[in-house]
């Protein structure tokens, strides 16, 4: 790294005693994620010696609480309202930005692009374990003091009401953090109880900073100015003063305790010089910072040898053009297109180390957390330590740790899920985005992004390759690849001779629920599955939706449960015993009767995966059959026993949901079936023919992997959907025509650039009002090239019990429309927080 100084946080600095200040020094914006679409404005503590810069953490007041804050402008202008009153940052945390400047660049860029708030970005780019902690302390005040002695007077502690034993818990302990009163008196209605005994005067609550990271730290002494001519200075603090001036440098505490050697025993000497340090703190002349110590994950060694792969002449010159472009060291975009298996994972392989021995670093982003490990192996025998995991399925300490591995530069490539996008890397040659057509880069909650555009965005900024990898490209990515201005590269076959594309079979279960079939297993899926089995071979069943059956019907009177929160059904866990509705995760219990017209007979209708699993056991006795789907993926030890049993063929049935589809190599399946295949085709939402296609192309994928030729069988009502058609026949060119051509035709992307405006309020009438509002607003100004649509009532128009209104804007000027948005935002006439911006939306729904 090249300022070491980065790696510390201030430790202490004095809190100045006025509450707020009205004359002032400098004012800057801070981003708190208690108002996370409103940045606050704040004094400038002058005395931390720390000048202010975008994305320095602090710790602000805010009401009676204090929470970290990033600080997400410098030189904010003074509010323009006579009564304003500034209260000031409390503490700097960091005396640098944790995040490199070129990656604070483009945290900026998205903020702009998307439309989010910068500091949750920022946010989001420092791991979970450097997030500072607060916790709310409860102080007894006198006045509850005498309270407290009244009410101990009258007697059995045990029928008190809850506020009065919290009161006489404190009454004894005089301060405590939430959580200890909890444990010491239950914590069922504390909240209210606190809230009473704060409303009557007798406790306070303070919120105050527990610890700002849970990483080992040591300190580190850096000497601010030295004293005045004519400022007193006892002979102690002298000493350390020369120490410092001496050393020219910041030292570690221990190197001081060293240096000035205070008398006495270890202990009490390192008491008092703190206690010395801390004073001189007080007085301006040093400061004391704590510097991250994390030590580094020890990994398993990887397993399996390294068998010399010599490339063939495909790989070959794809990996010589992609390396001229690393080592030119200019801005490139490549498309690196070929069937599973055909050795892309091979090309970026080298590529990377190309551009690592050339004293650059890398990044490869994976859709799935469940398939890094796999990767990770080919990783690590290639590149050892110089190789950083990051994903959100790792602990804290863990995430911490490798992020500052990367932050120092002893990490030189990362491999990661999505938000590893934001990996403090210095100097990018080559960012992988591979999987480049998976929905999953899309993250939808605040803040907004997408991993792959991100990724394009920050190789841009560092004049470095992106290489986005497919079997079967988005639309967009195969549009821009045909129109140049990507460059497109083609592995035409696999790299293991002799695997072959399964063969496919269609379904049409009109056809066969007409002869009386089974009504979810066509005739040929289920003697399919029978031969496969008994030829020690296993198989996939996908059904793209979890749970029992999808929804519980009376069959009195026809009432269909829906969720009190969500304009939705209400999903059928059988096992577990719960409805459950998948948007919000509100379960209950199945009733036994229809809450409606009390009718004894509920019927479940339709399948999922929880109901094919069951009925397979029933069809094949004697075979195992495991689920995969999200509810697993809730237990890991479970998914990893699953996955294993599976890969050995202990389990020989896996049924799940799309998670089955993606990347998994499981060398004994020759079958798969998919069930429903048409389920999504009608959604109103433009890209659901394109999810479609790539379902199937995956799952199909899944077939026949290892040296037995494999077999797909697709069941739909809807055979002549084209989807369907060309992901049969493995055509991805006929597909990519044909959607390309509705894409046109209804003028979505890429034809056209989508911003979506989600209005949600608990008040039906109110989500409508502002959702008329922003439209009739966004109509007024005429935005060049743009159609305002709006308000539209999806599809889910309730969801967590706040209603829903889309404004969509179609437009072929982004740039106009971005600037016009930003203005209409900056004077909303409701809050911000009755809205989403969806900049480039994934879904529709
Ligand atoms: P993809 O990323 O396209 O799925 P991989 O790079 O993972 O393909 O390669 C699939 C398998 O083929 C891997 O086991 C890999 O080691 C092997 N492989 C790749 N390239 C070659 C090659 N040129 N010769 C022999 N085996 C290869
Ligand atoms: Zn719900």
């Amino acid at each position: 790294m090249q300022d070491e100084k980065a790696t510390r946080a201030v430790l202490w600095i004095p809190t100045p005693e006025v509450e707020s200040v009205r004359p002032v020094g400098r004012l800057v914006r801070v981003w708190t994620r208690q108002f996370p679409y409103e940045d606050l404005t704040y004094v400038w503590p002058e005395a931390a010696g720390v000048e202010p810069q975008v994305g320095l953490r602090v710790v602000v007041p805010l009401r009676n609480r204090r929470v970290t804050g990033y600080v997400v402008d410098p030189q904010a202008p003074p509010i323009e309202r006579p009564d304003v009153r500034y209260r000031p940052v409390d503490l700097v945390l960091d005396p640098q930005p944790l995040c490199p400047p070129a990656l604070v660049r483009l945290l900026r860029w998205a903020a702009d692009y998307y439309l989010q708030p910068l500091g949750a970005y920022l946010h989001l780019a420092v791991p979970p374990g450097l997030h500072a902690l607060h916790r709310a302390e409860v102080r007894v005040t006198p006045a509850g003091l005498q309270a407290a002695a009244e009410w101990a007077a009258r007697g059995s502690v045990r029928r008190l009401p809850l506020w009065a034993r919290v009161l006489l818990y404190l009454a004894e302990a005089r301060k405590a953090t939430l959580p200890k009163v909890r444990r010491a008196v239950g914590s069922k209605g504390l909240h209210a109880a606190v809230q009473y005994l704060r409303a009557r005067g007798w406790v306070e609550v303070r919120e105050r900073l527990h610890r700002w990271s849970k990483v080992p730290k040591t300190t580190v002494v850096h000497l601010v100015r030295l004293p005045a001519a004519g400022e007193r200075v006892p002979a102690a603090y002298r000493e350390v003063l020369a120490f410092l001036e001496r050393a020219g440098r910041d030292v570690l505490l221990e190197e001081l305790t060293e240096g000035v050697r205070p008398s006495g025993g270890d202990d009490a000497a390192r008491r008092r010089l703190r206690d010395r340090l801390r004073r001189m703190v007080a007085r301006g002349w040093i400061q004391l910072y704590e510097q991250y110590h994390p030590r580094p994950i020890v990994w398993d060694a990887p397993v399996g040898s390294e068998t010399p792969i010599v490339l063939n002449d495909e790989q070959q010159a794809i990996l010589e053009a992609l390396r001229s472009h690393v080592e030119a060291g200019t801005f490139h975009v490549g498309v690196l297109y070929g069937v599973t298996g055909s050795g892309k994972t091979e090309v970026y392989l080298r590529l990377i180390e190309a551009a690592v021995r050339r004293g650059k670093t890398a990044l490869v982003l994976m859709p799935e957390i469940a398939l890094i490990p796999a990767v990770t192996q080919r990783f690590r025998r290639q590149f050892g330590d110089l190789l950083a995991v990051l994903h959100s399925e790792m602990t804290p300490a863990q995430r911490t740790s490798e992020w500052w591995r990367v932050r120092t530069g002893q990490a030189r490539i990362v491999l990661g899920a999505r938000s590893a996008i934001f990996a403090p890397l210095e100097d990018i040659g080559v960012i992988v985005v591979d999987e480049e057509q998976d929905g999953s880069y899309r993250q939808d909650e605040l803040p907004v992004y997408h991993a792959r555009e991100m990724a394009l965005a920050r190789a841009r900024m560092e004049n470095a390759v992106a290489l986005l990898v497919t079997a079967t490209p988005s639309v967009e990515t195969y549009a821009h690849a045909r129109q140049g201005t990507y460059s497109l590269y083609r592995l035409t076959r696999r790299a293991v001779p002799g695997a072959v594309l399964p063969e496919v079979v269609l379904v049409d279960m009109r056809d066969a629920y007409a002869r009386g079939s089974h009504p979810f297993f066509s005739p040929l899926l289920l003697t399919s599955l029978r031969e496969t089995l008994d030829r020690g071979e296993t198989a996939i069943v996908l059904i793209n939706r979890r749970g029992y059956a999808p929804f519980v019907q009376c069959r009195a009177c026809g009432h269909v449960r829906t969720c009190s929160q969500c304009s939705i059904h209400m999903v059928l866990h059988k096992k577990a015993g719960v409805l459950q509705c998948h948007y919000c995760n509100a379960t209950e219990r199945v009733p036994s009767r229809c809450p409606v017209c009390e009718g004894p007979y509920l019927i479940a209708t339709g399948i999922g995966t929880e109901r094919v699993q069951a009925l397979l056991e029933q069809a094949f006795p004697d075979v195992r059959v495991g689920v995969l789907d999200r509810d697993t993926l809730s237990r890991p030890r479970e998914l990893f026993r699953l996955l294993g049993d599976f890969y050995e063929g202990r389990v020989q049935v896996l049924v799940g949901t799309q998670m089955v589809a993606k990347g998994h190599h499981f060398p004994r399946v020759t079958l798969v079936g998919v069930l429903e295949a048409d389920t999504s085709t009608g959604l109103p939402d433009f890209r659901s023919h394109e999810r479609l296609f790539q379902l199937i192309t995956q799952v199909v994928g899944r077939s026949g992997r290892a040296d037995r030729p494999g077999r797909a069988i697709i069941q739909t009502y809807r055979p002549e959907h084209y989807a369907i058609r060309y992901a049969c026949q493995h055509d991805y060119e006929g597909f990519f025509r044909e959607e390309l051509a509705y894409r046109q035709r209804f003028q979505y992307p890429p034809f056209t650039s989508l911003i979506a405006l989600t209005v949600v309020h608990p008040e039906h009438a109110l989500a409508r009002q502002y959702a008329q509002t922003l439209t009739d607003l966004l109509t007024q100004r005429a935005i060049p090239e743009t159609q305002v649509h709006g308000p539209v009532q999806p599809l889910l128009w309730r969801l967590q019990g706040k209603y829903r209104y889309h404004v969509l804007i179609r437009t072929t000027d982004r740039r106009a429309v971005r600037q016009a948005l930003r203005d209409v935002l900056g004077r909303l006439p409701f809050r911000r927080d009755f809205l989403r911006v969806q900049v480039d939306p994934y879904e529709l729904v």
